[in-house]
C-alpha cells in the first residue's frame, strides 16, 4: 500500500517555519534519591537545543521506558518541535487504547520536553509562556509522620520553625502504620495477620492526633492529612465528621478510585475539604471527578494524564468551577515534573497548594536546577525552559531497581489477612 506523504510519521500537512527538526526521543531512568524517576529528553537539530520531560510511574518505569524507547521516537522524529498540541495528540491516538499511567507517563516526558525546548527557544521560563504569573511563590506542605503522636507533633514543630505553615500529619498504628507512618510489629497478637491495618482503631484515634495538634501547635497552622484510600466511602463521612473540630485545611484520598463514582456524596457529607486526584491516569477522569463535584482540591500526578498541556487544560477548568489545585509531588515526581507543577502553580488563580519535597543532594547533582524550597515556599526557575538540565553520567551512577513499593503494598492487609488498598 503507498502511504501518502502527509500520513508519514514526522510530515504533518503543513509546512514548518523553518528548518529546526526533533533528532531524538529517548528515556533515562535514575534513582539518586532511592526511587526510579523516568525523564524523557528530547534533542534537535540546533546544537545544544533539547529539552526534558517528567514520565515517572516509578512503580512500572521499565514499561515507561520502553513505551517511550519503542513507539513514541519514531513517530515524531522530523517534527518541528512548536507544534506541541499537535504532537502530544496524535502520539496519544496512535496507540488507539489510550488513557493508561503508562502511555500517559511516556506521553507527558514527550510533552513537557517540548514545553522546555518552546522556553528554551523563547528565551522565556515555561511560567512565562502560560501567560505569567499571578502569585510570587507557592506555599508547600511537608509531611510530618512518626510512631506516635507526641513524635509526629515534634516534626511538626521543627518544619514550623524552618517556616512551613501548612503540615501534613501521620501518625503509626498497631500492625501496618497509617501511610507514611511506622506501625508496630505483632501489633493485633490473637489475629491471623498480626501486622495487619486497622480501620477500626484507625477511626477511632486519628481524632487524637489531630485534637492534640490543635492544642498544642496552635490554630495558625493549616493541618493536612492523608487517608491513602483505605476507607469505604461511609468510613469516610465517619472519619470527616470526626474531624471537623481541627479545620483540617484538606482530607486526602478518603477513597480507592474505583470508588471515585462515590466522591460526590462523601464530598457533600464531609465538612472538611476533599483532595484527591494522585491515581487519576487521564484526562477525562480528572474532568469528570471535577464537573461531579468530588473534589475540592484537585492532586492529579501531573505526567500520570498525559503531562503539562492536559494538566493546564484541565487548571482552567478548575478555575472556572471553583475547585483548586494541589499537584502531587513527593519523592516520585522527578525534579522536571516539580517545575511543570511550580509553573502551573504561579500562573493560575485556582492554585491551592503545593506539595513539597526536599530532595536529596544527589538529586541536585544529576539534575541541576531542581527548585529548592525556602521558608515553605517555592518558585519557579528564571532561566528558559525549565531551567532544570541533566548530568546523564551521574545519572547513571544511580541505576534504578526493580524492589520497593511492589514488596511493601503486597503487604497492605487487614488483621484478617484480606489485601488492603495501599
Ligand atoms: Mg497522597
Amino acid at each position: 500500500m503507498t502511504v501518502p506523504e502527509t500520513l508519514v510519521p514526522g510530515v504533518p500537512p503543513w509546512p514548518a517555519r523553518d528548518g529546526l527538526r526533533i533528532t531524538g526521543v529517548r528515556s533515562i531512568t535514575t534513582a539518586p534519591g532511592g526511587i526510579p524517576l523516568v525523564v524523557v529528553r528530547v534533542d534537535t537539530n540546533e546544537p545544544g537545543l533539547y529539552g526534558l520531560g517528567c514520565a515517572t510511574f516509578t512503580q512500572r518505569h521499565t514499561a515507561v521506558a520502553a513505551y517511550v524507547d519503542n513507539h513514541l521516537e519514531r513517530l515524531v522524529l522530523g517534527r518541528h518541535p512548536a507544534d506541541i498540541e499537535d504532537i502530544t495528540r496524535s502520539a496519544h491516538y496512535s496507540s488507539y487504547w489510550r488513557h493508561g499511567p503508562v502511555g500517559n507517563n511516556a506521553l507527558s516526558g514527550l510533552d513537557m520536553a517540548l514545553w522546555d525546548i518552546a522556553g528554551k527557544r523563547a528565551g522565556m521560563p515555561v511560567y512565562e509562556l502560560l501567560g505569567g504569573k499571578v502569585r510570587a511563590a507557592a506555599a508547600t506542605y511537608v509531611h510530618a509522620a512518626a510512631a506516635t503522636i507526641p513524635e509526629t507533633l515534634d516534626v511538626a514543630r521543627d518544619f514550623m520553625e524552618q517556616g512551613w505553615t501548612h503540615v501534613r500529619l501521620q501518625v503509626g498504628q498497631p500492625g501496618l502504620g497509617t501511610y507514611g507512618a511506622p506501625g508496630s510489629l505483632g501489633g493485633h497478637p490473637k489475629a491471623p495477620n498480626r501486622d495487619g491495618w486497622d480501620v477500626r482503631h484507625y477511626l477511632r484515634t486519628t481524632p487524637d492526633l489531630f485534637a492534640a495538634a490543635r492544642a498544642e501547635l496552635g490554630d495558625a497552622v493549616e493541618l493536612l492529612h492523608d487517608v491513602h484510600s483505605r476507607l469505604t466511602p461511609k468510613e469516610a463521612v465517619i472519619l470527616a465528621r470526626s474531624l471537623e473540630p481541627y479545620r483540617l485545611f484538606f482530607l486526602e484520598d478518603v477513597l480507592a478510585p474505583e470508588y471515585f463514582d462515590r466522591l460526590p456524596e462523601v464530598r457533600e457529607a464531609s465538612p472538611v475539604p476533599i483532595a484527591v486526584g494522585e491515581l487519576l491516569t487521564s484526562l477525562p477522569e480528572a474532568v469528570r471527578v471535577v464537573r461531579t463535584g468530588g473534589v475540592d482540591l484537585i492532586r492529579c500526578h501531573i505526567s500520570a494524564i498525559g503531562g503539562l498541556t492536559p494538566a493546564r487544560k484541565l487548571t482552567v477548568l478548575c478555575e472556572l468551577l471553583g475547585v483548586k489545585t494541589a499537584w502531587h509531588s513527593p519523592a516520585d515526581v522527578s525534579p522536571v515534573g516539580a517545575a511543570a507543577n511550580v509553573a502551573l502553580d504561579v500562573t493560575t488563580p485556582a492554585f491551592g497548594i503545593q506539595e513539597g519535597h526536599v530532595y536529596p543532594e544527589s538529586v541536585h547533582e544529576v539534575f541541576p536546577g531542581t527548585l529548592r524550597i525556602t521558608d515553605g515556599w517555592i518558585r519557579p526557575n528564571e532561566a528558559p525552559g525549565w531551567g532544570i538540565e541533566i548530568d546523564e553520567k551521574a545519572a547513571a551512577k544511580y541505576p534504578a531497581g526493580l524492589a520497593g513499593h511492589d514488596e511493601w503494598a503486597i503487604t497492605v492487609r487487614a488483621p484478617d489477612g484480606s489485601i488492603q488498598a495501599p
